[in-house]
């Protein structure tokens, strides 16, 4: 955790923050992995309790450490998903499904946990992939990931032609799905206010969408208990959790009125 976690909620911010998304038409929002933390799932950068403290991304996340030792892959990828099925989504997914019931709201997430669609989001484009799907390392098969199965933590081979099942997520060294990217990008060029959450800003090619937004005419506000390299650039801060966040904008916007 950084040391702004426990940060008061600032109710000018969300006054503000509710404001802004009162004024929109259009509304994206940029999540990352902050947005699933308090879901118990691990962050990749943070310091003392992000995944990569305890395990390097080279030896994990990459197709060259999955030609290496898949099952060393496939186990750490069950072990998430089971951490991931045990969380499910929080406050701060759900509260996105119902700023969504009066608001045009699209989603982008670089998370391939599916937290958001697990809590009903529909509008959701995932710029890594999802690790509730597999595919296969060879063919075009793919398959929905079962945690309970007998297999456990082993590799899975393709039903169609044998070769080794992976996780349906891009991994470092791979390219962003065409599709997604190009959705993404549309949706950001639309968007006339952008809110940034738990993201740090720092894993490109997904970062560049936050880098045109802060340069472009949406209004734009960040979600994060911790400064990222685009924080003194946009129109609002909220330096706290989502799941602190997030439902305090909503009850604000309900209220119709600036929170107390
Ligand atoms: P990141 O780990 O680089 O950054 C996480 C950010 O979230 C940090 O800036 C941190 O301050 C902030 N944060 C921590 N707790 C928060 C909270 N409660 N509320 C709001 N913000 C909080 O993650 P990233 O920017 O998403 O990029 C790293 C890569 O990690 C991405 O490629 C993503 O695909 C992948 N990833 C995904 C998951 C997931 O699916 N849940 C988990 C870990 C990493
Ligand atoms: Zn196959």
């Amino acid at each position: 955790m950084t040391d702004a976690t426990d940060a008061v909620l600032d109710s000018v911010a969300v006054d503000r923050a509710a404001e802004l998304i009162a004024q929109a038409t259009n509304i994206v929002v940029l999540s990352g992995a902050g947005i699933s933390a308090e879901s118990g799932i691990p962050t990749f950068r943070e310091a003392q309790t992000g995944l990569w403290a305890r395990f390097s991304p080279a030896d994990l996340a990459s197709p060259e450490a999955f030609a290496r030792d898949p099952a060393r892959v496939w186990a750490w990828y069950h072990w998430r998903r089971t951490l991931i099925a045990r969380g499910g989504p929080n406050a701060g997914h759900h509260a996105l499904v119902s700023l969504a019931a009066t608001q045009h709201l699209h989603i982008i997430t670089q998370n391939v946990d599916g937290l958001h669609q697990a809590a009903g989001s529909a509008s959701v484009t995932e710029l890594h992939g999802n690790i509730w799907r597999e595919r296969c390392s060879n063919c075009a098969h793919r398959r929905t990931a079962r945690i309970a199965e007998a297999q456990g933590d082993a590799p899975v081979r393709c039903a169609d032609c044998g070769d080794l099942m992976r996780p349906d997520i891009v991994w470092f060294g791979e390219h962003l799905p065409t599709r997604a990217l190009a959705t993404a990008e549309q949706a950001v060029a639309d968007a006339d206010c952008v809110l940034v959450i738990g993201t740090s800003n720092q894993v490109y090619p997904a970062a560049a969408f936050v880098d045109t937004v802060v340069a472009g005419k949406a209004t734009v506000i960040e979600i994060n208990p911790a400064r990222t390299p685009v924080s003194g650039d946009v129109d609002c801060c909220l330096r706290v959790s989502a799941s602190l966040a997030l439902p305090a904008i909503v009850a604000a916007l309900d209220a119709g009125q600036p929170s107390r």
